[in-house]
């Protein structure tokens, strides 16, 4: 009886030690503060002006997935492209300019949030006289990238409709 007690005891020790383990294995939240980075120039590429990003979602969490905030200012743009598994955007200050290949420029402002299906050619920035920045995020496409860059948006098509 005592030893069958001690075994009980012995194996509620292990318990709460395991539990404890458990705990301390667990994953935890990471944040990223604002202002803790500092903006790094958007590769040239990608946009036309000196456009500056912050590459806060690093990639790996979720898993494949990058982004950051990218600010335009006035007349600043994306060149055209495409994303091999589509792009998420959300228009957080600003007003900016989206557009999809053979369609007339969108007008988007705080708050909106646009979806660029896969595959679709579009560009994005700010209107010519506002800027415009937004948080972008898309999923890696193995070899292919999260984009596939293309000729820039002329100031023609810019300032078109
Ligand atoms: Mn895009």
């Amino acid at each position: 009886m005592k030893r069958l007690m001690l075994i009980t005891v012995l194996c509620m020790g292990m318990h709460t030690v395991l539990q404890a383990q458990n705990q301390d294995q667990q994953a935890r939240i990471d944040i990223v503060r604002v202002g803790s980075m500092s903006p790094t120039q958007g590769p040239k590429a990608h946009f036309t002006g000196d456009v500056q990003a912050y590459y806060s979602i690093p990639g790996g969490h979720p898993p494949n997935v990058s982004g950051g905030i990218v600010m335009f200012k006035p007349g600043e743009r994306t060149v055209w492209h495409t994303h091999p598994k589509g792009q998420r955007t959300v228009i957080i200050q600003g007003a900016g300019w989206v557009q999809q290949w053979g369609e007339p420029k969108i007008d988007v402002s705080i708050g909106d949030v646009i979806w660029i299906p896969p595959g679709v050619k579009h560009w994005h920035g700010a209107t010519a006289t506002t800027g415009m920045s937004h948080y972008a995020f898309a999923e890696r496409d193995g070899d292919k990238g999260l984009v596939e860059n293309m000729e820039p948006v002329t100031d023609t098509q810019y300032n078109g409709k």
